[in-house]
């Protein structure tokens, strides 16, 4: 490391690595790395726990939403990977923010803070994503997107991307804090949501199912989740949902309009990327209400845009977990406001992240968040 990383003698950090990069779509290949050194306003982590999400799916065999070097990120020796904690291991130049042996987990996104949209605060809309490379470098990164990620044993992250975690939060909790603030921006900053609205979740992913916790947290009242599979909507329920509704027995429009006494929901949070799941949620809404688009279908859908136009009501998307909510969402899990350890089925230690990508893929035994542990890397600091 260079001589302005600040170190502690009692947290050893090895030269090497173990880490994950992507070769063809779909081959994951476990390599040696360089640990890599902090620069000014970053810190090292060493990587307890990893979360799999379902974009890391879409980047693993598709490619997009990641961006190395410009293109796509097969082959480039990438490692993906970005719900990730661990240990603060090592200090950049300057960094006094944070103490060697902190635990922490990560938000993704820390954006270029030149271009309109990080002067703004929305830095998850960087008008610089990927631009972190060779001549065009603005600064940017978002781990496991534009830069490496978090399957491997080491990585940098800009003091912005850290959030310090309560002693009493295990490792597989604190990688869905940046899950939990997803739920939370889309619901606060983006949405205006305010106690005592109505909120319906469509799709009880990950995203969703936590959705519902923040939601009832936040005082939303009441909070309706609909899907189609029934363990996960108990689960639902169990995060707060105060009505679920399974798509498959009932028409999700009528069942929500009659739950809410035929007038709709205030805010509808769409998880579903289901084809028709723009449409229904346009009618769920009450006029004037608001649409958060979270999850995407695969193909093109048609709209009845007339029905929105008349009834004035607000459609946006959701990029990320920005303004810091992932760290009002740590305040809820800290305070126990909700249980995201429900949403966490499977852990696998890193030597066997393609099995762990198998079951999160498949969904294998009901899996809904799998998470990858590398307890071996443990033996590296000493501070526990
Ligand atoms: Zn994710
Ligand atoms: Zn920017």
């Amino acid at each position: 490391m260079a001589a302005n990383v600040k170190m502690d003698g009692d947290f050893h950090v090895p030269e090497k690595m173990k880490a994950w990069v992507l070769n063809d779509p779909g081959e994951l290949e476990l390599v040696e790395k360089p640990v890599p050194a902090p620069g000014k306003a970053e810190v090292l982590l060493r990587i307890d726990a990893v979360a799999i999400c379902a974009t890391d799916l879409e980047i693993i065999y598709h490619g997009p939403p990641a961006m190395i070097q410009g293109g796509a990120p097969h082959g480039k020796n990438f490692t993906p990977g970005h719900e990730y904690m661990g240990t603060v291991a090592a200090l950049g130049p300057g960094v006094d923010e944070l103490r060697i042996g902190d635990r922490v987990t990560v938000e993704i996104h820390a954006g270029c803070g030149q271009c309109k949209r990080c002067r703004e605060g929305m830095y998850t809309s960087c008008h610089n994503y990927g631009k972190n490379y060779g001549s065009v470098d603005k600064g940017h990164r978002a781990n496991g997107f534009t830069t490496d990620g978090g399957f491997c044993e080491y990585q940098v992250n800009n003091v912005n991307t850290v959030i310090p975690i309560s002693d009493s939060m295990s490792d597989e909790e604190a990688t869905l804090v940046v899950t939990a603030g997803t739920a939370m921006y889309g619901l606060t900053e983006l949405g205006g949501l305010v106690a005592g609205e109505s909120v319906v979740v469509t799709g009880p992913g990950p995203i969703g199912l936590l959705g519902v916790a923040v939601a009832k947290s936040l005082g939303a009242q009441p909070v309706v989740l609909t899907g189609t599979r029934d363990n996960r909507l108990e689960i639902g329920r169990k995060l707060g949902a105060d009505h679920i509704v399974n798509v498959r027995r009932e028409d999700p429009v009528d069942a929500v309009r009659s739950i809410l006494n035929g007038a709709g929901a205030d805010y509808v949070l769409e998880c579903s990327g289901a084809a028709n799941s723009f449409n229904e949620a346009a009618r769920m809404v009450n006029r004037g209400g608001r649409i958060c688009l979270a999850a995407f279908p695969s193909k093109q859908v048609e709209v009845d845009l007339a029905h929105i136009v008349r009834n004035n009501i607000y459609v946006f998307g959701i990029r990320g977990e920005g303004k810091s909510a992932t760290h009002r969402a740590e305040a809820f899990m800290r305070q126990k406001r909700f249980d995201a350890t429900l949403v966490h089925t499977h852990t696998f230690s890193l030597d066997e992240l393609p099995e762990a990508i198998r079951y999160a893929k498949e969904r294998i035994d009901d899996a809904i968040k799998v998470v990858v542990k590398n307890d071996a890397g443990r033996n590296h600091g000493m501070l526990e």
